[in-house]
């Protein structure tokens, strides 16, 4: 029985629920006086149903389509505006009992090499991340009560946090590491992570105990119930995804969006972020195996009808999408993006040897983060490092109602132009500052308040002359 407010996995994400909205959408997916309903509900960016959302992903009418593209173009930039934050994941350890079959770390595989990166590799791989200009970092890690106790990852966050080298310093760790106890979750939350990301793989639960024949992660009902464990620890910015290509992209769509109903009607707090990742090839992993995959189009039409059914939250694409393919999505949706990524345990101090490949998948975006930053600055986008939310104690409910009153841009935009210009100042190549410079000159004129201007232009001289970590 389907119950959005329900504490039972099987309840708020209820299979018979996902099956009758499919099966409303393919009914209704050229019904014109539908779509047109379900869109101008949505042109006031208050969100839309999975179900609503289910019919527009279906939608075969060409000139609706096209009428959704623009629309998540529009609830972006009213969000977002024209900034891209920047991340940079560090694997900590790739030791794993799960058996997942979509990914090399499996306990099964035993020729991958396996590592786990004690306190002093960390300081080097943090000092190579600082060096490069990174502020915020995704922390993975396989799930090995023995390797990667919680207590080892403790251990990290806190090392990490210490790292100060020039300029640098890691100012918001994000966690992804496997489901736990609330206990657990309120251990890091007393770490001071940021955000608690945890992907949900496919919310098919037959498929899901397929795809995870052993290891604590076969539990379906205790995976997907993570996130309100989660919440019940003090944690309230989460992040929810799943892996595109693992089984049928329609049914994973209405599931994340009823997930996302789930936390925000039941626990106050929809998801800060939702990432988009497909499945990518690996070590013991052949893409093809799964007959899932999606063409580069419907991943598109993807991450624009998630942003038009969860306008607030955050989206995340990595490097195992191409340059090509992250600059379809980029003004449809994301609103953040790693550059300048290793995927395997260490790499960014030292590359890793061709025989001790750790890697968890093929990275498609093999830039660095300079050309990342030159790129998406010579698109018009803003590359920004803020991190600034978290510091300020504006997360959970509070960040969500700055967020959805549209408030949080006056803050944003501001943050973003002064990190900009701490990375231009620490970082960046000669072409890159000079493209930047100009960049954040042109941006200063869409500050309206004049006070906010005058103190970002004096933030601005500020950071010129050696300050730091100016924010709003
Ligand atoms: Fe382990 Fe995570 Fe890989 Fe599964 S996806 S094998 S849990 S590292
Ligand atoms: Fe994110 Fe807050 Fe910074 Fe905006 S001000 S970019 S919401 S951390």
């Amino acid at each position: 029985m389907y119950n959005v407010m329900s504490s039972k996995a099987e309840e708020f994400i209820s299979h018979e629920e996902i099956l009758e909205s499919l099966s409303y959408a393919e009914k209704n997916k050229n019904n014109r006086e539908l779509i047109n309903e379900i869109l101008t509900k949505a042109r006031e960016k208050k969100g839309i149903t999975h179900r609503e959302a289910a019919v527009l992903l279906d939608c075969e009418l060409e000139d609706k389509n096209q009428e959704i593209y623009a629309l998540a173009e529009q609830i972006k930039k009213d969000f977002y505006g024209n900034r891209i934050v920047m991340f940079a994941p560090l694997y900590l350890s790739n030791y794993c009992v799960n058996g997942c079959a979509y990914c090399p770390y499996h306990a099964r595989n035993k020729h991958i090499a396996r590592k786990k990166l004690t306190q002093e590799e960390i300081i080097k791989e943090v000092t190579a991340l600082q060096d490069m200009g990174h502020k915020r970092l995704a922390l993975e890690a396989g799930e090995d009560p023995v390797h990667n106790p919680i207590e080892y990852i403790l251990e990290c966050i806190k090392t990490i946090y210490g790292i100060k080298h020039k300029n640098g310093a890691i100012r918001r760790v994000n966690v992804n590491i496997a489901a736990t106890t609330v206990e657990n979750y309120r251990k890091l939350k007393d770490a001071g992570i940021g955000t608690y990301i945890l992907f949900q793989e496919t919310y098919h639960k037959e498929s899901y105990e397929k795809l995870h024949p052993t290891g604590p992660k076969h539990d379906y009902v205790y995976h997907t119930e993570a996130m309100d464990r989660a919440m019940d620890g003090g944690i309230d910015d989460v992040g929810l995804g799943v892996l595109f290509g693992l089984n049928n992209y329609r049914y994973d769509f209405t599931g994340i969006l009823m997930h996302a109903e789930h936390l925000e009607a039941y626990k106050g707090v929809g998801p800060h972020t939702i990432s988009v990742p497909r499945l990518r090839r690996a070590d013991d992993i052949d893409p093809d195996a799964f007959d899932n995959g999606i063409s580069d189009e419907m991943f598109a039409k993807i991450v624009a009808c998630i942003r038009i059914a969860v306008p607030y939250t955050g989206m995340i694409v990595s490097t195992r999408e191409s340059q090509k393919c992250r600059e379809k999505v980029l003004h449809l949706g994301i609103s953040q993006i790693s550059g300048g990524s290793k995927t395997s345990v260490g790499g960014y101090a030292e590359p890793e040897p061709e025989e001790e490949n750790s890697a968890q998948f093929d990275v498609s975006d093999n830039r660095t983060l300079d050309e990342v930053v030159r790129w998406l600055m010579e698109m018009d986008y803003v590359p920004s490092f803020c991190t600034a939310c978290y510091r300020e104690g504006r997360t959970g409910d509070r960040f969500m109602s700055l967020l959805k009153s549209g408030q949080i841009v006056n803050c944003c935009h501001p943050n973003a132009l002064m990190t900009l210009k701490e990375y231009l100042e620490d970082y960046a190549s000669e072409k890159t500052r000079e493209i930047g410079d100009k960049l954040i000159e042109k941006e200063l004129d869409v500050i309206t308040n004049p006070k906010v201007k005058d103190k970002v232009k004096e933030y601005l001289a500020n950071i010129h002359s050696g300050e730091r970590d100016f924010r709003f």
